[in-house]
């Protein structure tokens, strides 16, 4: 299934940039997941590579095929993209079966298509079954009642799955009436030679599809009523729903109908399956159910999955890659335990991971030794060790260099004729600090700062109560839930959440020492809000 790639993607209207030129390559067969805060323009990406909406400039690319390119000119409308759509309003048809409402669409489909001589295959396929009936038999008595009576319904869905065949041809398969002792070997050397006729003097290949000059002759077609139902009872066995075919919509639950809805959008076989927030209709326990089955669809289809959320959890469990997004900015686009370890700035470590990282603003300057003395947390002294070798001056000198070339390359753009300067300024990311006093910076200007402003980020679990060492600090909130426990500890007049795993009992007001046990806490520079290393932190 096709790569996609993005160019320099920006979306304006008037001065508002919903994209600001975002650039990425979404791998062949990847599960992406656009993440970020409500009106990031995570959805205007989507909608623009799925064609529902038009870049302002820049170029999209979906397999060898350039879908969009503002410079040539180049607008491919969606219906031309071979994509799917899943949106939260999945909106199913109340007056048709599930059946109907997943075939629908595909009554529609009217595209250059092999030319099949239908009735032959049919034909082949139910010889090649009929020359073999010992499995048919086997069908058919597995589904006789108490009574001994066969149940027809549950006799043809059985045959459909078993033979990958449609519904029709399990009609005709049954209409054999083949229980057990009936010799069907001279029916099925009859349809054989007959299909074998057809093919001799139509000049089929072995699809039963009609060829000339050794092609395959293709023409503009609807797709057959056998196609269609092959390809309903195809994505229904893939969700699962190939036991509702004849309910309707109000006859089935909140996540049954969902799975007809993504049955729906992976009948026409899409090769670029697009989701904005699919599941955020659906409770908490049902979401989690349909994440695995969204995983398992993704295996199974071998589509490329382009997914918009804004439940990090959610990014962080299907994804292959996330793509952080904010103001229309692309903020980082790895894979989840990447981002998640290695968050490119304080706004990508502050959005992914639950609960959230601790920020922890502290002074220093790197010594001769390569280590960076700290005072944090009100006046206590630590010491940051970088796990690999750090040159701090360097590392202020290419940032300030990096943002100087932002700049000229900002100027030589406003130069160009339709500049239209970005009325949504990007603006410094405003962490947050936990205090006792819930107090909020108020004078938080990273522009005044100096490179001495740094900032702590540790995860809450690398967050150390039980070794008996470190600073000192106190028990302020404690929450079980059984396989772990979140706890608040006030240090100072900061509060610093931590995750304790295993059913420890805590009580509020407990002294306690603290100590940052890990070597992959965060070194961020709070005049960028960049990540300068990653490190251990001792007191
Ligand atoms: P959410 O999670 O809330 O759906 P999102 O990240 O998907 O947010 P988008 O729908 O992509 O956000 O919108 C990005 C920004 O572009 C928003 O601030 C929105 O108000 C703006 N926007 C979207 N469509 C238009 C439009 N037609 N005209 C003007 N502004 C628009």
């Amino acid at each position: 299934m096709p790569e996609i790639k993005l160019e320099h993607i920006t979306k304006r209207w008037g001065k508002f940039y919903g994209t600001d030129d975002v650039s990425m390559y979404i791998a062949d067969n990847a599960f992406i997941t656009l993440l970020g805060p409500s009106g990031c323009g995570k959805t205007t990406i989507l909608r623009m590579i799925a064609g529902l909406e038009t870049p302002t400039t820049g170029k999209i690319t979906i397999g060898d095929r350039v879908v969009f390119d503002s410079d040539m000119g180049i607008n491919i409308p969606a219906n031309k993209r071979k994509v799917g759509f899943l949106f939260q309003n999945y909106a199913l048809w109340p007056n048709m079966t599930v059946q109907q409402n997943i075939s629908f669409g595909l009554y529609n489909v009217k595209e250059k298509l092999p030319k099949v001589d239908f009735e032959a295959r049919t034909t082949a396929q139910l010889a090649e079954i009929l020359e073999k009936p010992e499995e048919v038999k086997k069908i058919v008595e597995d589904c006789r009642d108490k009574d001994g009576k066969i149940d027809e319904k549950r006799c043809l869905i059985k045959l459909i799955d078993a033979f990958t065949i449609s519904m029709p041809t399990a009609k005709k398969l049954f209409a054999y009436h083949l229980e057990t002792g009936k010799d069907v070997s001279a029916e099925a050397a009859s349809l054989k030679q007959k299909a074998a006729d057809a093919k001799a003097s139509k000049g089929l290949n072995d699809s039963y599809e009609f060829v000339q000059n050794g092609e395959v002759v293709k023409e503009e077609r609807k797709l057959s009523e056998e196609e269609i139902d092959l390809a309903v009872r195809r994505v229904s066995r893939i969700v699962k729903i190939g036991m509702f075919m004849d309910r309707y919509p109000a006859e089935l639950s909140g996540g049954q109908q969902q799975r007809v809805a993504i049955a729906r959008t992976l009948a026409p076989e899409p090769t670029v399956l697009f989701m904005d927030e699919p599941l955020s209709n659906l409770d908490a326990k049902l979401r989690l159910e349909m994440r695995y089955e969204l995983q398992r669809l993704h295996v199974e289809t071998g589509s490329t999955f382009v997914y918009v959320t804004h439940d990090q959890m959610e990014a962080m469990t299907l994804a292959t890659k996330i793509c952080l997004v904010n103001n229309g900015v692309l903020q980082q686009y790895e894979e989840p335990l990447k981002v998640y370890n290695t968050p490119a700035n304080t706004f990508v470590a502050d959005f992914v991971g639950n609960p959230s990282i601790n920020f922890i603003e502290a002074t220093g300057t790197q010594a001769a030794d390569g280590t960076i003395p700290l005072t944090l947390l009100g006046g206590q002294k630590a010491v940051f060790t970088p796990t690999e070798k750090l040159d701090m001056n360097a590392w202020f000198a290419k940032r300030d260099a990096d943002k100087e070339a932002a700049a000229e390359e900002l100027k030589k753009k406003a130069s160009e004729k339709g500049y239209v300067e970005k009325g949504n300024k990007d603006e410094a990311f405003r962490y947050h600090i936990a205090r006792v006093d819930e107090e909020e910076l108020t004078n938080f200007d990273p522009s005044g700062m100096t490179n001495e402003d740094l900032l702590i980020g540790i995860r809450p679990q690398f967050i150390d109560i039980k070794s008996g060492e470190g600073v000192d600090g106190e028990i302020y909130g404690v929450m079980p839930t059984g396989m772990e426990t979140t706890v608040k500890i006030r240090v100072d007049d900061y509060l610093l959440t931590g995750v304790v795993f295993g059913s420890d009992i805590f009580t509020i007001g407990t002294k306690v020492k603290v100590r940052f046990d890990s070597d992959n806490v965060m070194l961020f520079d709070r005049k960028s809000g960049k990540r300068i290393a990653l490190g251990t932190v001792r007191f």
